[in-house]
Protein backbone atom coordinates (compact mmCIF):
# COMPACT_ATOMS: atom_id res chain seq x y z
CA UNK A 1 0.00 0.00 0.00
CA UNK A 2 1.25 3.21 -0.94
CA UNK A 3 0.22 6.55 0.63
CA UNK A 4 0.46 8.99 -2.21
CA UNK A 5 0.10 11.92 0.36
CA UNK A 6 2.99 11.19 2.29
CA UNK A 7 4.76 10.92 -0.95
CA UNK A 8 3.90 15.13 -1.29
CA UNK A 9 5.01 16.18 1.64
CA UNK A 10 7.81 18.23 1.55
CA UNK A 11 9.34 16.64 5.09
CA UNK A 12 8.02 14.39 7.42
CA UNK A 13 8.84 14.30 11.53
CA UNK A 14 9.42 11.51 13.48
CA UNK A 15 8.01 11.15 17.26
CA UNK A 16 11.00 9.07 18.59
CA UNK A 17 10.09 6.39 21.40
CA UNK A 18 7.70 3.90 19.58
CA UNK A 19 7.74 5.09 16.08
CA UNK A 20 11.83 5.03 15.92
CA UNK A 21 12.45 2.86 18.37
CA UNK A 22 11.39 -0.06 20.17
CA UNK A 23 11.21 1.75 23.88
CA UNK A 24 7.93 2.58 24.35
CA UNK A 25 7.65 -0.92 26.04
CA UNK A 26 10.58 0.38 28.20
CA UNK A 27 9.29 3.35 29.05
CA UNK A 28 5.54 1.74 29.78
CA UNK A 29 7.52 -0.88 32.19
CA UNK A 30 9.10 2.25 34.32
CA UNK A 31 6.01 3.57 34.32
CA UNK A 32 4.46 0.94 35.89
CA UNK A 33 7.30 -0.51 38.74
CA UNK A 34 6.92 3.49 39.52
CA UNK A 35 3.39 3.79 39.57
CA UNK A 36 2.76 0.32 41.62
CA UNK A 37 5.15 1.10 44.35
CA UNK A 38 3.00 4.40 44.94
CA UNK A 39 0.64 3.10 48.53
CA UNK A 40 -2.96 3.48 46.94
CA UNK A 41 -2.59 3.15 43.51
CA UNK A 42 -5.90 1.24 42.31
CA UNK A 43 -6.41 -0.84 39.94
CA UNK A 44 -2.59 -1.23 39.41
CA UNK A 45 -0.69 0.31 35.96
CA UNK A 46 -1.56 -1.06 32.71
CA UNK A 47 0.70 -0.81 30.75
CA UNK A 48 -0.99 -0.95 27.39
CA UNK A 49 -4.74 1.21 28.16
CA UNK A 50 -3.06 3.98 31.09
CA UNK A 51 0.20 3.89 29.13
CA UNK A 52 -1.36 5.33 26.00
CA UNK A 53 -4.01 7.49 27.69
CA UNK A 54 -2.23 9.33 30.64
CA UNK A 55 1.34 9.44 30.08
CA UNK A 56 2.96 8.53 26.44
CA UNK A 57 4.04 11.23 24.41
CA UNK A 58 3.86 13.87 27.58
CA UNK A 59 6.82 15.18 29.89
CA UNK A 60 7.00 12.95 32.83
CA UNK A 61 6.03 15.65 34.97
CA UNK A 62 2.79 15.89 32.95
CA UNK A 63 2.11 12.08 32.73
CA UNK A 64 2.82 11.22 36.18
CA UNK A 65 -0.28 14.09 37.20
CA UNK A 66 -2.23 12.97 34.89
CA UNK A 67 -2.33 9.04 35.67
CA UNK A 68 -2.64 10.91 39.64
CA UNK A 69 -5.89 12.99 38.38
CA UNK A 70 -7.08 10.29 36.67
CA UNK A 71 -7.05 7.79 40.01
CA UNK A 72 -8.57 10.23 42.24
CA UNK A 73 -5.16 10.67 43.91
CA UNK A 74 -4.38 14.44 44.97
CA UNK A 75 -0.46 13.41 45.54
CA UNK A 76 1.61 17.19 46.70
CA UNK A 77 3.15 18.16 43.35
CA UNK A 78 6.53 18.28 45.19
CA UNK A 79 9.73 20.35 43.24
CA UNK A 80 11.23 19.15 40.26
CA UNK A 81 14.26 18.14 40.93
CA UNK A 82 12.95 16.07 43.91
CA UNK A 83 14.51 12.28 44.67
CA UNK A 84 13.20 9.60 43.10
CA UNK A 85 10.24 8.47 45.59
CA UNK A 86 6.77 7.59 46.22
CA UNK A 87 5.07 10.60 47.51
CA UNK A 88 4.98 13.61 45.28
CA UNK A 89 4.35 13.51 41.71
CA UNK A 90 8.10 14.91 41.34
CA UNK A 91 9.49 11.56 43.11
CA UNK A 92 7.29 9.16 41.24
CA UNK A 93 8.49 11.02 37.82
CA UNK A 94 11.86 10.50 39.36
CA UNK A 95 11.60 6.95 39.67
CA UNK A 96 10.38 6.47 36.65
CA UNK A 97 13.19 8.00 35.03
CA UNK A 98 16.21 5.89 37.53
CA UNK A 99 14.08 2.99 36.42
CA UNK A 100 13.78 3.75 32.76
CA UNK A 101 17.66 4.17 32.78
CA UNK A 102 18.14 0.80 34.17
CA UNK A 103 15.68 -0.91 31.98
CA UNK A 104 17.76 0.74 29.04
CA UNK A 105 21.29 -0.71 30.83
CA UNK A 106 19.29 -3.96 30.29
CA UNK A 107 18.92 -4.49 26.67
CA UNK A 108 19.73 -2.85 23.33
CA UNK A 109 16.86 -0.92 21.69
CA UNK A 110 16.47 -1.10 18.12
CA UNK A 111 15.10 1.06 15.25
CA UNK A 112 12.47 -0.63 13.68
CA UNK A 113 13.20 -1.65 10.40
CA UNK A 114 9.84 -1.08 8.95
CA UNK A 115 10.53 3.03 9.78
CA UNK A 116 14.35 2.42 8.36
CA UNK A 117 12.92 1.45 5.52
CA UNK A 118 10.57 4.34 4.95
CA UNK A 119 13.56 6.99 6.30
CA UNK A 120 15.80 5.24 3.27
CA UNK A 121 12.73 5.65 0.67
CA UNK A 122 12.35 9.23 1.88
CA UNK A 123 15.79 10.06 1.42
CA UNK A 124 16.15 9.10 -2.16
CA UNK A 125 13.09 11.17 -2.52
CA UNK A 126 15.13 14.27 -1.05
CA UNK A 127 12.19 14.30 1.57
CA UNK A 128 13.57 15.85 4.74
CA UNK A 129 13.62 13.97 7.97
CA UNK A 130 13.51 15.53 11.43
CA UNK A 131 12.81 13.53 14.92
CA UNK A 132 11.04 14.78 18.32
CA UNK A 133 10.64 13.84 20.94
CA UNK A 134 9.50 14.84 24.68
CA UNK A 135 12.41 12.78 26.59
CA UNK A 136 15.73 13.81 27.38
CA UNK A 137 17.12 10.31 26.31
CA UNK A 138 15.88 10.78 22.86
CA UNK A 139 19.31 11.73 21.55
CA UNK A 140 20.94 8.51 22.50
CA UNK A 141 18.12 6.14 21.87
CA UNK A 142 18.53 8.02 18.29
CA UNK A 143 22.36 7.30 17.96
CA UNK A 144 22.51 3.95 19.38
CA UNK A 145 19.57 2.63 16.97
CA UNK A 146 21.81 4.09 14.15
CA UNK A 147 19.88 6.43 12.46
CA UNK A 148 21.26 10.31 13.20
CA UNK A 149 22.22 9.94 9.83
CA UNK A 150 18.99 9.70 8.10
CA UNK A 151 17.66 13.03 10.44
CA UNK A 152 18.42 16.19 9.18
CA UNK A 153 17.54 17.62 13.52
CA UNK A 154 15.95 16.24 16.37
CA UNK A 155 14.23 18.00 18.71
CA UNK A 156 14.46 16.25 22.23
CA UNK A 157 13.76 17.40 26.06
CA UNK A 158 16.38 19.11 26.53
CA UNK A 159 15.11 21.47 23.74
CA UNK A 160 12.03 21.44 25.50
CA UNK A 161 13.83 22.81 28.65
CA UNK A 162 16.17 25.21 26.81
CA UNK A 163 13.34 26.90 24.42
CA UNK A 164 10.41 26.84 27.02
CA UNK A 165 8.43 24.50 24.60
CA UNK A 166 5.29 23.24 25.72
CA UNK A 167 4.34 18.97 25.97
CA UNK A 168 2.19 17.48 23.64
CA UNK A 169 -0.66 17.66 22.65
CA UNK A 170 0.86 21.12 22.42
CA UNK A 171 2.29 20.93 18.59
CA UNK A 172 5.59 23.12 19.66
CA UNK A 173 7.70 20.39 19.65
CA UNK A 174 6.22 19.50 16.05
CA UNK A 175 6.63 22.98 14.92
CA UNK A 176 10.11 23.50 16.02
CA UNK A 177 11.23 20.46 13.84
CA UNK A 178 9.60 22.00 10.54
CA UNK A 179 10.66 25.47 11.55
CA UNK A 180 14.26 23.56 11.40
CA UNK A 181 13.59 22.15 8.21
CA UNK A 182 12.22 25.60 6.95
CA UNK A 183 8.19 23.66 5.68
CA UNK A 184 5.59 25.08 6.47
CA UNK A 185 3.38 22.49 8.99
CA UNK A 186 0.42 22.11 5.95
CA UNK A 187 3.23 20.58 4.12
CA UNK A 188 4.93 18.45 6.14
CA UNK A 189 3.78 15.06 7.73
CA UNK A 190 4.06 13.73 11.00
CA UNK A 191 4.19 10.15 12.39
CA UNK A 192 2.95 9.53 15.85
CA UNK A 193 2.27 6.42 17.92
CA UNK A 194 0.81 8.48 21.06
CA UNK A 195 -2.67 9.75 21.19
CA UNK A 196 -1.35 13.18 22.97
CA UNK A 197 1.06 13.07 19.79
CA UNK A 198 -1.19 12.85 16.77
CA UNK A 199 -3.10 15.27 18.41
CA UNK A 200 -0.62 17.82 18.74
CA UNK A 201 -0.28 16.87 14.40
CA UNK A 202 -3.84 17.39 14.13
CA UNK A 203 -3.43 20.98 16.10
CA UNK A 204 -0.43 22.44 14.70
CA UNK A 205 -2.33 22.26 11.55
CA UNK A 206 0.40 19.50 9.67
CA UNK A 207 -0.52 18.30 6.26
CA UNK A 208 -0.43 14.60 7.37
CA UNK A 209 -0.91 12.53 10.29
CA UNK A 210 -0.26 9.58 10.40
CA UNK A 211 -0.41 7.05 13.21
CA UNK A 212 1.26 3.95 14.34
CA UNK A 213 -0.40 1.53 15.90
CA UNK A 214 1.36 -1.77 17.44
CA UNK A 215 -0.81 -2.45 20.12
CA UNK A 216 -3.11 -5.09 20.24
CA UNK A 217 -5.85 -3.32 21.00
CA UNK A 218 -9.46 -3.22 19.16
CA UNK A 219 -10.07 0.16 19.84
CA UNK A 220 -6.47 1.74 19.19
CA UNK A 221 -6.32 2.76 16.03
CA UNK A 222 -10.12 4.21 16.07
CA UNK A 223 -8.63 6.18 19.01
CA UNK A 224 -5.69 7.54 17.02
CA UNK A 225 -7.94 8.65 14.28
CA UNK A 226 -10.14 10.12 16.97
CA UNK A 227 -7.46 12.14 17.86
CA UNK A 228 -6.37 13.49 14.93
CA UNK A 229 -4.80 10.63 12.80
CA UNK A 230 -5.47 10.84 8.85
CA UNK A 231 -3.95 7.52 8.66
CA UNK A 232 -2.93 4.52 10.58
CA UNK A 233 -0.87 1.84 10.13
CA UNK A 234 0.71 -0.91 12.42
CA UNK A 235 3.96 -0.68 10.65
CA UNK A 236 5.55 2.15 8.72
CA UNK A 237 7.27 -0.27 6.22
CA UNK A 238 3.18 -0.69 4.65
CA UNK A 239 4.18 3.17 3.54
CA UNK A 240 6.98 2.10 1.35
CA UNK A 241 5.09 0.59 -0.77
CA UNK A 242 5.57 -2.66 -3.12
CA UNK A 243 6.90 -0.17 -5.85
CA UNK A 244 9.64 1.32 -3.74
CA UNK A 245 10.29 -2.60 -2.48
CA UNK A 246 10.66 -4.13 -6.23
CA UNK A 247 9.20 -7.36 -4.74
CA UNK A 248 5.63 -7.15 -5.69
CA UNK A 249 4.58 -7.60 -2.39
MG1 LIG B 1 5.78 7.74 20.98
Amino acid sequence: MAVPELWDCRAVVFDTDGVITDSARAHATAWKEAFDAVPGVEPPFDQEDDYRRYVDGKSRLDGAAAFFAARNMDLPYGEPDEAPGTDSVCAVAAMKDKIFMRVLDEGVLEAYPGTVRLMLALQSAHVPCAAISSSRHARDLIEHAGVRPMLETVVDGNDVASLGLAGKPDPALFLEAARRLSVPAGSAAIVEDALSGVEAGRRGGFGLVVGVDRTASATSADDLRAHGADIVVRDLGELVGAASEGDGG
